[in-house]
């Protein structure tokens, strides 16, 4: 592997909520540490869908993944199996459709929960979570530093190459209580703080950080459909390559083979997007 990376995807932030409440990565920004773009999801801006575009580098029109309800273990080559074939080691630490799209379905909340797999062709160190009874009055969302702590474990016990985050507070924030209030304002300041010195610590380490989304979310926490609210969200990018000027748009399908060539990995053939990195 040329380098090692971390993709971190907090569920659910539309551009304005990075670019207005995080001020650790929007300091760096200004520091010259990190650079952000806009960054465009696909359609529909509906979670199950965007990670596996956000994974695979194709549409949903291509992987077949039509929502949350409609989650399986997709047929398309992606980030975790590319960099296997690199060589390099992969650990994911997210919600459980993750651990169904890229390694076996359906979920067995015992052993999928948490397992190390040195030969597998996909996800080497999985910790999953399936936010069972998930609604309105109560998120099952596990806290982010834990989250933070259990990829910065896996990091240092298993030496990943390749490690990917992903949680879902925001994203539940954002149903339960819309966009303009205090409590999102408290909940997106929260999540700033607490990743912020875990991104010092993995830059440390060696690794570069990609902070994005899945998509974002309009004024009522909705998304799903083209809203530009619904679709835009920022991609903070922490590391040692030239990027494009900083009003580009960025596609949901570059991000894949993107991170594989940073890493040095193969890019499969089915992801036709241009890297935006280099
Ligand atoms: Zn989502």
């Amino acid at each position: 592997m040329d380098n090692k990376l971390l993709l971190i995807i907090l569920d659910g932030v539309p551009w304005r909520n990075f670019r207005r409440l995080f001020g650790n990565l929007e300091g760096w920004v200004d520091s010259g540490e990190a650079r952000v773009w806009k960054h465009r999801s696909v359609l529909p801006s509906i979670s199950a869908s965007c990670y596996a575009s956000i994974h695979t580098g194709v549409s949903p029109q291509q992987h077949g993944c039509t929502g949350n309800g409609n989650v399986f273990r997709l047929s398309h080559d992606d980030v975790f199996s590319q960099v296997r074939k690199g060589g390099g080691v992969t650990g994911g630490v997210a919600h459980s459709f993750w651990s169904e799209f890229f390694n076996r379905h359906p979920f067995d909340p015992v052993m999928d929960v948490e397992y190390d797999e040195p030969d597998s062709q996909t996800i080497n160190h999985g910790r999953f979570h399936s936010m069972t009874g998930y609604g309105h009055h109560n998120q099952m969302t596990p806290s982010d530093v834990d989250l933070f702590g259990s990829l910065t474990n896996l990091c240092l016990r298993h030496g990943l190459d390749y490690g990917m985050l992903h949680t879902c507070t925001l994203d539940s924030m954002g149903h339960r209580y819309f966009h303009d209030c205090q409590e999102m304002d408290h909940a997106c300041f929260v999540m700033d703080e607490m990743l912020a010195p875990f991104i010092r610590r993995w830059r440390q380490m060696g690794y570069e950080v990609i902070v994005t989304a899945d998509h974002g979310q309009d004024a009522r926490g909705h998304h799903g459909g083209r809203d530009p609210l619904q679709q835009e969200t920022a991609l903070y990018y922490f590391g040692e390559a030239q990027g494009p000027s900083s009003d580009t748009v960025i596609d949901q399908l570059q991000i894949a083979p993107t991170v594989l060539s940073r890493m040095g990995a193969p890019v499969a053939d089915t992801m036709q997007a241009e890297p935006f990195l280099w």
